[in-house]
C-alpha cells in the first residue's frame, strides 16, 4: 500500500486505458497512482490477440466504433492516432507485424507475445514516476469540500483513506469476470448521476436455436469464408461452427450488431454468383454436390442439400435451383443468444458519452471526475480498435487529470 496518502491523479484500473492515462499524467509530474483489484496488472493485454496482442490498427476511424453517439471518439482519434502508440512500440523495439492471412487489413501484432506490450506500459509507468498497486480495492468514494475526492484502498494488509485531485475511472467493461471485470466503473457513475447506456457482450460467440443447432453438430469445428449481414451492417470473414452455434472473426464482428429482433443473414458463397456458376455446371452430368465440394467444404454442401434429391445440376427444377440458392446465398441462421460476457472480447454500451467531455473525458456534471476506455459507451470492431481507443481516450485524458 502506498505511503503517501495524497494524490494530483487516482486511476481505478490497470488495464490499457488506464496506464496509458498514468503514463502520461506521470510524465507531466502529477503525482499519480493506480490501483486494480486483480492479482496482476494488465490482464486483458497479457490475453489479447491469442497472446500475441492485436495492440493497434493502421486505419483507424469512428466508423469502426458502435456507439450513441458515434462522433465522440473523433476528437481523441485526431489527437492521439495508430501512429503515435506506435512510435511508443518503436521506442521500446518491441518487433510486430501486419496480420496477413485475413480478409481484413491494419492488424498489427506482436510478433512475439503481448507481455512485451505490458512490459513496455509498465517500464513509461515507471519512469513517468508512476505507483502501481495491485490486489486493492476501492470503495467510500466522496466529494471533498474545496474539491477532488477522498477514497478508501484495501489491501490484504491495510485500510487507508486517500485524497485525491482528480479521481479517473479506467475500470473497463464486463467481458470476462474471471480476468477482473467488474461493474464498479457503472456504479460509480450511477452514484453521481451520470447516466449509463445498457450493456451487452459483444464481440463474442453467437448460440442457435436447439434444433437447428441439433442438424449442424456435425460441423462442428468446420470453418469457411463467408459473408454476414445485420442491421445494415455486413463483414466478410471466416466463420467457423461451433458446438453451440457459430462464431470465428466474421460473427465475433457482427454479434455487436446484433439484436434477438434483428435477423442474421450470411452468404455462404461470398466469392461465387451461384446462379452464372449453375448454367455452367448444367452444361454436364456431373452432380451439384460435386460442382459444389470443388468450391466450399462437402460437409456442409452434403448438409445443405440434404433436403433435396441428389441430382446431376441440371435435373433440378426452376423452384428447387432457386431454393438451393437462396440457402447458400442467403442462409438466416436462427441465433438464440451470444455466448455472453464469459468468452466476450467487449461491452457495448456504458457510460453515456453525453455525459462526457470528448476532449478531456471529465464528467461534465462533476469536476474532477473522468471516465476512459471500455466503461464508456465506445466499443470497437475486431482488429485491434479497442486497444486503439483505450490508448487515445488515456492518452488525452493523461493531458489535463
Ligand atoms: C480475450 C480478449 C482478447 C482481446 N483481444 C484484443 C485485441 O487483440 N485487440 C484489441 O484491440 N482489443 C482486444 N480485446 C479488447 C480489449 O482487451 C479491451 O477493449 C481493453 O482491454 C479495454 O481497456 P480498458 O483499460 O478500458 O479496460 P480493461 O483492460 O478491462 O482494464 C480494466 C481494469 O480495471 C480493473 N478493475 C475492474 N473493476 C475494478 C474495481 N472494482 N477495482 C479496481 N480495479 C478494477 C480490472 O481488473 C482491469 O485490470 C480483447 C478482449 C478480450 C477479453
Amino acid at each position: 500500500m502506498p505511503k503517501r496518502l495524497e494524490f494530483d491523479v487516482v486511476i481505478i484500473g490497470a488495464g490499457a486505458a488506464g496506464l496509458m492515462c498514468a503514463i502520461e499524467a506521470g510524465k507531466r509530474g502529477r503525482r499519480t497512482l493506480v490501483i486494480d483489484h486483480a492479482n496482476k496488472i494488465g490482464k486483458k493485454i497479457l490475453m489479447s490477440g491469442g497472446g500475441r496482442c492485436n495492440f493497434t490498427n493502421l486505419d483507424v476511424s469512428a466508423t469502426n466504433y458502435l456507439s450513441n453517439n458515434p462522433h465522440f471518439c473523433k476528437s481523441a482519434f485526431a489527437r492521439y492516432s495508430p501512429f503515435h502508440f506506435l512510435e511508443l512500440v518503436d521506442k521500446h523495439n518491441i518487433p510486430y507485424r501486419e496480420k496477413t492471412d485475413s480478409i481484413a487489413t491494419g492488424q498489427l501484432f506482436c510478433e512475439q507475445k503481448s507481455a512485451d506490450i505490458l512490459n513496455m506500459l509498465k517500464a513509461e509507468c515507471s519512469s513517468a514516476g508512476v505507483t502501481i498497486q495491485s490486489h486493492t480495492h476501492c470503495s467510500n468514494i466522496r466529494k471533498r469540500d474545496g474539491g477532488g475526492f477522498k477514497l478508501s484502498l484495501e489491501n490484504a494488509s491495510s485500510l487507508q483513506q486517500i485524497q485525491t485531485h482528480s479521481l479517473v475511472i479506467a475500470s473497463g467493461g464486463l467481458s470476462i469476470p474471471r480476468m477482473g471485470a467488474s461493474n464498479f466503473g457503472y456504479q460509480l457513475a450511477a452514484q453521481f448521476n451520470i447516466p449509463v447506456l445498457n450493456t451487452r457482450p459483444g464481440l463474442v460467440g453467437l448460440h442457435l436455436n436447439e434444433s437447428l443447432q441439433g442438424s449442424l453438430a456435425s460441423l462442428s469445428g468446420l470453418s469457411l469464408d463467408v459473408s454476414v449481414s445485420c442491421d445494415g451492417m455486413t463483414f466478410s470473414e471466416a466463420m467457423l461452427f461451433t458446438h453451440k452455434g457459430i462464431s470465428g472473426p466474421a460473427i465475433l464482428q457482427i454479434s455487436s450488431y446484433w439484436q434477438a429482433e434483428k435477423p442474421l443473414e450470411i452468404n455462404l458463397l461470398p466469392n461465387y454468383e451461384l446462379s452464372l456458376l449453375w448454367e455452367k455446371w448444367r452444361l454436364d452430368n456431373a452432380l451439384l454436390a460435386t460442382h459444389l465440394s470443388k468450391i466450399m467444404p462437402r460437409r456442409l454442401v452434403e448438409l445443405w442439400l440434404q433436403e433435396f434429391d441428389n441430382l446431376p445440376t441440371r435435373q433440378y427444377s426452376k423452384l428447387q435451383q432457386s431454393a438451393i440458392i437462396n440457402k447458400f446465398h442467403h442462409w438466416q441462421p436462427k441465433v438464440s443468444n451470444t455466448d455472453g460476457y464469459k468468452t466476450a472480447e467487449v461491452t457495448l454500451g456504458g457510460v453515456d458519452t453525453n455525459a462526457i467531455s470528448s476532449k478531456t473525458f471529465a464528467a461534465n456534471s462533476v469536476a474532477g471526475l473522468y471516465f476512459i476506455g471500455e466503461v464508456l459507451d465506445v466499443t470497437g470492431w475486431l482488429g485491434g480498435y479497442n486497444f486503439q481507443w483505450a490508448w487515445a481516450s488515456g492518452w488525452c485524458c493523461g493531458q489535463v487529470v
